[in-house]
């Protein structure tokens, strides 16, 4: 089956703003929402997918270029299409769709009454919650990767009663208020009213015998250490999303998932763009004039590397795989070496007297730079100076 085009599905020109793409998936994703099509479901849910797929791709610059660039085909190669297992990127629809809203701060009463669900109301009621924790790591270990302990506080389930919140050998109970449905009817006029059951929360049942330990919530509060393993050449600003390990739901729950932001301390010598490291390194004008061997300082220790001579300040040397390494791959980036060229300061009157005789053999303005910026200057200015 081939797959349609993204920018077809969501009815947008290839030249859609961001704003435009959000609008048509906004429109469309509410047209097409399953619980919305009871009667054509099937035909609806095939709808969903393909528009929040087409909405995850193009909302995202990256992924919209490579698919601008190679079509579905480019993503598959990196992973993300959908014929190409997915690579880890997430194209749940359902996901997609709370997400969308849920930036849109739409209100979950709203959002629930909107479609009338019950699983899914309990489902995020019952939800642990994401935890979020920042991440700060050396310039070294975020490029060779490295091991961290962090303590997160965080709800656990409970294993006195395993999460259920109901006391161990007693059984929760159907409520009497819904009769288990977890939903109440009334009747006013011409319509029916269908409301979450207030006494069991749509749950559909009551404990009646709380476990003692957590009170029937299912859950407990302790200080966990959760070890992290950081792969190599991870960027500032990355996430890593460690699934089930954010809070334990209520009463046996989905967990969250913890989601740890990285930082970077900046490095004494190095910085970094991507995966090439650049370093200044400073050297005597004698040296640079001529030419010799410098020691550069590399995330290996330092290296010789060789200068020619009459080399100027601010010129630029690589040193091929001495960068970091990229994600996933034994593959690393070079390192930029920029020579800075200092100019002598305290002199002594040798020093002095020696540099003067340096200037008196040709050594000041008989210097090319300086002859092609004087002369430059003289035609501009010719006859006026
Ligand atoms: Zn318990
Ligand atoms: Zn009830």
């Amino acid at each position: 089956m081939t797959k349609r085009d993204y920018y077809e599905i969501l009815g947008v020109s290839r030249d859609a703003s961001p704003e435009e793409i959000k609008r048509a998936y906004r429109r469309l994703a509410l047209k097409y929402h399953p619980d919305r099509n009871p009667e054509n479901r099937k035909e609806a849910e095939e709808k969903f997918k393909e528009i929040g797929e087409a909405y995850k791709v193009l909302s995202d610059p990256e992924k919209r270029k490579i698919y601008d660039q190679y079509g579905h085909a480019g993503l598959e190669a990196e992973g993300v299409g959908a014929g190409a297992g997915f690579g880890g990127f997430d194209f749940d629809p359902f996901k997609i769709f709370e997400e969308f809203f849920g930036r849109e701060s739409f209100g979950e009463d709203i959002f629930d009454e909107f479609f009338g669900r019950r699983t899914r109301t309990r489902e995020r009621q019952d939800a642990g919650r994401d935890l979020h924790y920042e991440i700060e790591l050396s310039f070294e270990e975020a490029a060779f990767g490295t091991k961290k302990t962090i303590k997160v506080p965080r709800y656990e389930t409970c294993l006195v009663c395993g999460g259920s919140g109901v006391r161990p050998g007693s059984r929760p109970q159907s409520c009497p208020e819904c009769g288990g449905t977890g939903y109440v009817h009334t009747t006013s006029g011409f319509f029916s009213i269908t409301r979450t059951c207030t006494r069991c929360q749509g749950r559909g049942s009551i404990i009646k015998d709380p476990c003692r330990e957590c009170h029937g919530t299912g859950r407990i509060r302790r200080v966990r250490k959760v070890e992290v393993k950081i792969p190599a050449g991870i960027d500032d600003g990355a996430h890593l999303r460690l699934a089930g390990e954010g809070e334990a739901g209520l009463r046996g729950g989905r967990a969250g998932d913890l989601y740890l932001q990285i930082r970077i301390k900046p490095h004494p010598i190095f910085k970094r763009e991507e995966n090439t490291v650049i370093c200044e390194v400073p050297i005597s004008f004698v040296k640079a004039a001529l030419g010799g061997e410098v020691s550069v300082p590399t995330l290996d220790g330092p290296v010789k590397m060789k200068i020619p001579p009459g080399t100027q300040t601010n010129k630029i040397f690589r040193l091929r795989g001495k960068g970091i390494p990229y994600l996933h791959s034994n593959a690393r980036g070079d390192q930029l070496v920029r020579i800075i060229v200092e100019t002598p300061v305290n002199l002594t009157s040798e020093q002095k007297q020696l540099l003067k005789r340096f200037e008196e053999l040709g050594g000041g303005n008989g210097q090319p730079r300086v002859r092609e910026f004087l002369d430059k200057v003289k035609r501009i200015f010719k006859g006026k100076v």
